[in-house]
């Protein structure tokens, strides 16, 4: 790589006690004792190095509780591996800005690092190398970043608006990309050849053959690490295994595995990079919980139908009930709950609509009122309910007798009124005199008894030609035809002239 390529970029010098580790292996010879030694001048960095050695990560049967331990069981490199990742971590951060997340850039590399651990131990491929490149792949994109904000960022917005490779738009900006100058980065700083050739391949395109293996490990583990941080996660997992099962003959459930212990694996060792894992949760459970919430939003829409379905039904019900409440009703206001006749109330009514009508074609109208005589002592003798069976009785023999053009209605408690259409004062008085003698000679026998009743009735009439006369006068006219038949002695027929 040449100098002029990287112009504008700032490489920044590693951290010293980088460079301290790095040079006291690059010797060859270092001891265990030297190498614990540049380490435990920091003891923050010490503690973290047992953690991980202590982790599940490594499982390992006893308690490593010393730095000199952790380098004999782990080996030199494995922990020179984790003592430069949580150094360089930590130094390379900065303050999450609109433009740059640290704190994203930095939980997405362990992740990946976790990722790329987890699955050589499923290959059975051993690379102590692995966990610090997998993290520090990306690190050109942060050291570009950091040198040239401004434009770095014209290659995230490109990437984030067109989804363009992020290599792509690197070297149409800066005529290189990330995985140049991340090499050229740990190169200077120092650390192993293999290391920064791996991240000089890690997007897998130019890589050399005898790099094959571990770049594709780097390139898995950013697949890993990008379910739990992109889109199309399920995609991925499917690429994960077409990609891996076959060729290392590895069973399907082995990734779900893997996928799901990179979850687990990346909350712990977040911590010890002091990195909020935030809610990092197994994608199988993720997925379960997506299916969950997807069966619940099903059962709860066919809720909704199944609902709105017997809503409709009941308001069907209600609706036929309701019509047929109100043709009852209807009946309940017109007629005499007792006689079924006429009530007083539709009898005005029609009386209304009769004079109208006969006024307007000139036609004959008549009214009879009649009154049952001494009713009082019926019901007096024979008892009330007597009394009622005796009005059915003769609601039903007027109703029998009269035209079907006739309108009957109880008129009150046992007083009735007959309205006779296109009938004169002669026509009426005859069917007013039928009637009483009909009523005369009606035996009704109830509860073994024989009750026989007599009727008083008035009648008037409006005749043909009679003009301005109204329903009340000729209401008026009747009642008083019928007072005059008590008065002169009952069960008879009185006729009164309509006054106007
Ligand atoms: P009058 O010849 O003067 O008409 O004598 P009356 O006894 O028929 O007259 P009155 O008005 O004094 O009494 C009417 C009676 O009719 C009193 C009441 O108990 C009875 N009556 C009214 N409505 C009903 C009813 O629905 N059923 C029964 N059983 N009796 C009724
Ligand atoms: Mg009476
Ligand atoms: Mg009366």
């Amino acid at each position: 790589m040449h100098e002029l390529t990287l112009k504008n970029i700032k490489l920044p010098s590693p951290p010293a006690i980088a460079l301290r580790i790095l040079e006291a292996v690059k010797k060859g010879d270092a001891s265990f004792e030297e190498l614990a030694r540049i380490i435990q001048v920091d003891p923050a960095l010490t503690a973290k190095i047992l953690q991980v050695a202590n982790s599940s990560f490594y499982s390992m049967p006893n308690m490593v509780n010393t730095i000199e331990k952790a380098l004999s069981v782990l080996g030199m490199n494995v922990t020179k591996n984790i003592a430069l990742s949580f150094v360089i971590a930590k130094d390379m951060n900065g303050a999450d800005t609109a433009g740059f997340n640290f704190t994203y850039f930095w939980k997405r590399a362990v992740t990946t690092a976790v990722g790329a651990e987890l699955l050589s131990f499923l290959l059975h491929y051993k690379n102590d190398d692995l966990f610090v490149s997998a993290l520090l792949q990306d690190i050109g994109v942060l050291v570009m970043y950091l040198s040239q904000p401004e434009v770095y960022s014209q290659v995230l917005d490109e990437k984030r608006v067109t989804e363009a490779s992020i290599l792509g738009s690197e070297q149409k900006i800066f005529g290189f990309d990330h995985q140049e100058v991340g090499a050229e980065l740990l190169a200077r700083w120092g650390l192993p050849k293999n290391l920064s050739t791996m991240i000089r391949y890690h997007h897998r395109s130019e890589c050399p053959e005898e790099l094959r293996m571990p770049v594709d490990l780097l390139h898995w583990s950013t697949m890993l690490s990008s379910i739990y941080y992109g889109s199309r996660s399920v995609e991925k997992v499917q690429k994960l295994k077409a990609e891996i099962c076959s060729s290392f003959k590895i069973h399907v459930e082995d990734i779900d595995a893997l996928v799901d212990s990179v979850a687990k694996k990346s909350v712990e060792i977040l911590s010890f990079f002091e990195i909020d894992p935030g809610e990092m949760k197994p994608f199988s459970l993720m997925l379960q919980e997506a299916n969950e919430e997807l069966r619940r939003i099903n059962l709860s829409y066919e809720q909704v139908v199944m609902q709105a379905k017997q809503a409709r039904q009941k308001a069907e019900e209600l609706a036929s009930e309701l019509l047929e409440a109100n043709s009852k009703l209807r009946v309940l206001a017109f007629r005499d709950g007792l006689t079924d006749l006429y009530n007083y109330r539709y009898f005005q009514e029609l009386m209304e609509r009769e004079v109208n009508r006969a006024t307007r074609y000139h036609l004959p109208l008549s009214l009879m009122l009649f009154d049952i005589d001494r009713f009082k002592e019926v019901n007096d003798t024979c008892g009330h309910p007597a009394g009622d069976e005796v009005l059915r009785c003769l609601a039903k023999l007027v109703t029998t007798t009269m035209r079907t053009s006739d309108i009957i209605a109880r008129y009150g408690g046992e007083e009735f009124a007959v309205i006779l259409p296109m009938t004169d004062m002669g026509g009426c008085r005859v069917f007013a005199e039928r009637l009483r003698r009909l009523v005369e000679d009606m035996e009704m026998v109830i509860g073994g008894i024989v009750i026989r009743i007599t009727i008083s009735l008035g009648v008037t009439t409006c005749e043909s030609g009679m003009v301005s006369m109204t329903k009340s006068q000729m209401i008026h006219a009747a009642d008083a035809a019928m007072y005059l038949a008590k008065k002169n002695g009952r069960n008879r027929v009185e006729v009164k002239e309509a006054q106007p």
